[in-house]
């Protein structure tokens, strides 16, 4: 098997949704891959923040088959062990009082929008329905999701939407006057990755917080992308200080399986009722015991240390010449240049260093067990190609 066959049957067969760097992967193992012909690649993106102990690792695997070597599946009418223990892992870990379980990004934040909507309609009657999230922001590609996602460019072609999103600036006056008697919650991501790993300011997010709790909105914590440790903290959130009622995660949660999470805070722990939402592959056994294996892996001397590599990343990265800003937080981070940002991409995947791109940045989310020597390596060809 060669890698240019696979590109070519790819590009006849596929839908042509995603523009792919031309590279198929055939294997790896820890913070490596390779592809058809034997080159290395050093991963600076995890499958965008999926893969956060890195490729093929031993741990996850063995919890997956075990679980595979048992039942792989039963669906949602009958109980099983990895769902009921991920759901008290999530909520030990985090004070949640429930979870649920879908199998992407999106589907938790479906979740988490009509737990929000119900609770508005019970507590407030039939018309608190809307939702505010912020410009700029990133929720998913499903017609709800969509509608959540405030820039313009995703929505093209495909309305008409489900109705009751509104877009704020994200600044307190701008949510405020988004704000009437029919808000239901406010979504945010605490940084927002899609648009270029932006972080958003800690007394406008405690001030939404704040808001919230005076009004009794729901607040929605869209930790997708930032959750499962990615920050240095378990959830971003926890290093805001603040409590929200609703967190939404995925893609670091499965090791690399599909699944997605909507943690239910006290407020909204008991809003749903049997038969209100449901999903025949969500909670998966063998998706669950791999999450398991990974949720109780992130322990605080790993999150002490994707804090201190994630410091030392963004401290290099902006002494490099060519560099005019870097954002982010612990191993998210996203890097400005005067270069444009694809460009840089593709020369440093050509040079064996897989990086992102968010918007008009270049985006780091290397696995949390990134070495120094590959910190390092990812520096030095960073810096040859942003400078050069
Ligand atoms: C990736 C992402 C999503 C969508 O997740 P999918 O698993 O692709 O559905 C939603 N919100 C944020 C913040 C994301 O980064």
């Amino acid at each position: 098997m060669d890698g240019n066959y696979i590109i070519n049957e790819d590009k006849e067969y596929i839908a042509g949704t995603y523009a792919r760097f031309p590279v198929a992967f055939k294997e790896g193992k820890g913070c490596r891959l390779y592809d058809y012909d034997g080159k290395e690649y050093v991963d600076f993106g995890s499958g965008i923040a999926v893969d956060i102990f890195g490729i093929n690792d031993e741990e996850w695997k063995s919890a997956v088959i075990e679980q595979l070597n048992k039942v792989q599946h039963t669906s949602n009418l009958f109980y099983t062990e990895p769902h009921a223990r991920l759901a008290k892992l999530l909520c030990e870990r985090t004070g949640a009082s429930k979870v649920f379980f879908g199998n992407s990004g999106a589907e938790a934040n479906e979740c988490a929008i009509k737990a929000a909507r119900k609770y508005g309609e019970l507590h407030h009657g039939p018309n608190r329905k809307e939702i505010i999230t912020l410009k700029n922001s990133f929720h998913g590609r499903t017609l709800a999701t969509l509608a959540a996602t405030g820039q313009e460019g995703f929505h093209k072609y495909f309305g008409p939407f489900p109705a009751g999103f509104v877009y704020a600036d994200a600044t307190i006056e701008g949510v405020k006057s988004c704000m009437n008697e029919n808000t239901c919650a406010v979504m945010i991501e605490c940084i927002q990755g899609e648009s270029g790993v932006n972080v958003l300011d800690r007394d406008f997010v405690k001030a939404v917080c704040e808001l919230c709790k005076q009004r009794d909105i729901i607040l929605i914590c869209d930790e997708v992308q930032t959750g499962n440790g990615r920050t240095g903290y378990l959830y971003a959130y926890q290093a805001f200080g603040i409590q929200p009622d609703i967190v939404t995660t995925a893609k670091g949660l499965g090791g690399g399986l599909p699944i997605g999470a909507c943690m239910l805070f006290e407020k909204c722990g008991g809003v749903f009722s049997y038969g209100d939402h449901g999903s025949t592959f969500g909670g998966n056994p063998v998706v669950c015991a791999g999450a398991c294996s990974i949720i109780s892996r992130i322990t605080d001397e790993l999150l002490e240390n994707v804090r201190k590599k994630g410091a030392y990343l963004m401290e290099q990265l902006k002494k490099t010449e060519g560099v005019e800003e870097v954002s982010g937080m612990g191993l998210m981070i996203g890097i400005k240049t005067a270069k444009p940002a694809m460009e840089i991409a593709k020369k440093c995947i050509d040079k064996g260093l897989l990086v992102l791109t968010a918007h008009s940045k270049v985006r780091l989310l290397p696995p949390l067990t990134i070495g120094k020597d590959d910190i390092d390596f990812a520096l030095k060809i960073l810096s040859e190609v942003i400078s050069g």
